[in-house]
């Protein structure tokens, strides 16, 4: 199949089925987007959609919200990712906004990202949505949906806005963005996409290559994988609190060192790591769907002793995080914290469990408004009993931690399904896709 083929039959097959698609921002205006989108960056427009409506009542236009200060900002978008960040951002954008632009968001990419907060993806999507001009706003979805596919072969966002603009017709560059986003939120999701349901298998290169020939090489994560069980040996669980892990083996060389360290700081590296970004977990628990989970009991961020035998009837969703007010960890407690309604309409009951103390809980909970319990578990008895705690590398570093896992727990209190392989982002949706 040629490249030009490839793209005519996706095209070909959204123009069809999805004649229509735009943004789920809320907004009425260009000012109100450009809000929106420099507050979306590593949040769920639901979660931002809730926010935006009191903001644009009290700043309604650029010169009011140039006049305000970040503190202020902040205490409207504190429930959002990163807010001390965005409210800067926002005031800066506004006061740019006058005193440069006439207070008139500019059309033109170049001029956009000299406003504060604003980067090529969200200059992009304001040029399309708001001008409707043939630019690709490249994000996560965006990038990984079109490499599967073959719509590009890239490996930086740069490199895939061209070639896609390069490729899809003027007319649709603006909508293609969207198609794009919308199949990689729902359909081509990261983790493991829903090929058995996708009408685009025809002209997937993914699907082709490692769906239908299963003998192909596995990718390089797997072998990481498969090294890393044989050459390290997890250390058993320290008695030391989880925000000071010790530890470990080398991973790359057979020589095993053992390294220790009192300091309650981040883990050391051990190892030169070829490839930075690589990441893999040596462990996941032992507990599998069909077996009883254990019994839990441990004091929130309000203090309140929680147990599990209080939720007979209920579906626990269990979930086990490494540390409170980290990027990974506050996307996935934001995701969850977006969904609460659909899982306490279902007769779920979401708990997050971590050793953080109540005091770090009770401050990331308020921060993000999360309305589930965080349990403090700093003897790490509900860690043990589940089996979360390994090792692991990330960035180069080699560490004891808390492997992110969680557990659906049917109202019988057995374990209904093990996810080990988070997507913090979407892990809401994660585990609606389950049911
Ligand atoms: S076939 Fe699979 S990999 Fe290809 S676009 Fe569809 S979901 Fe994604």
């Amino acid at each position: 199949m040629t490249t030009k083929e490839r793209y005519e039959g996706v095209i070909n097959y959204f123009k069809t089925n999805v004649p229509i698609a735009e943004t789920e921002l809320h907004y009425n205006n260009p000012y109100e987007l450009i809000v929106a989108v420099i507050l979306s960056a590593q949040c769920t427009d639901v979660r931002i959609n809730k926010v935006t409506p009191k903001l644009f009542k009290d700043y309604p236009n650029a010169e009011a919200l140039a006049s305000a200060s970040p503190d202020t900002i902040f205490n409207y978008i504190r429930s959002v990712s990163y807010p001390n960040n965005k409210a800067k951002h926002l005031v800066g954008m506004a006061n740019m906004l006058i005193h440069d632009f006439n207070g008139v968001v500019p059309s033109e990419i170049d001029q956009l990202v000299k406003l504060p907060g604003v980067g090529r993806k969200t200059a992009n999507v304001v040029a399309s949505v708001v001008y409707k001009k043939p630019a690709m706003a490249v994000d996560t979805h965006v990038f990984r949906v079109s490499n599967r596919i073959g719509l590009t072969n890239a490996k930086t966002p740069l490199q895939s806005e061209l070639q896609l603009i390069k490729h899809i017709p003027k007319e649709y560059v603006a909508t293609a963005h969207h198609w794009l986003i919308l199949h990689g939120r729902y359909t081509c999701i990261a983790r493991s996409p829903k090929c058995d349901v996708c009408p685009l298998t025809a002209w997937c290169q993914y699907f082709k290559t490692t769906i239908l020939n299963k003998t192909k090489p596995q990718p390089l994560l797997v072998t990481k994988e498969k090294m890393a069980k044989k050459e390290i040996t997890a250390k058993k669980i320290s008695s030391k609190k989880v925000s000071s892990p010790t530890v470990t083996e080398k991973v790359t060389k057979p020589t095993v060192k053992k390294i220790t360290s009192d300091k309650k700081t981040v883990a050391k590296p051990l190892a030169k790591a070829t490839d930075k970004t690589t990441k893999f977990v040596a462990h996941h628990t032992k507990l599998k769907v069909g077996d009883k989970a254990p019994v839990f009991k441990a004091k929130d961020q309000h203090g309140n002793l929680i147990s599990s035998v209080n939720f007979k009837g209920k579906t626990i969703v269990l979930y086990f995080y490494p540390k409170d007010n980290t990027p990974g960890c506050t996307m996935e407690a934001c995701s969850l914290r977006d969904e609460h309604t659909y899982f306490t309409k279902q007769n779920y009951v979401v708990i997050g469990v971590s050793a953080d103390d109540e005091k770090m809980h009770k401050k990331f909970a308020d921060k993000f408004e999360l309305p589930f319990s965080l349990l403090a578990d700093t003897d790490m008895k509900i860690i043990k009993d589940y089996d979360v705690w390994g090792t692991k590398q990330f960035m180069g570093k080699i560490y004891d931690g808390i492997i992110r896992t969680t557990f659906i727990i049917n109202e019988k209190g057995i374990i209904k399904h093990v996810i080990t392989e988070v997507k913090t982002k979407e892990h809401a949706e994660q585990i609606m896709a389950l049911n």
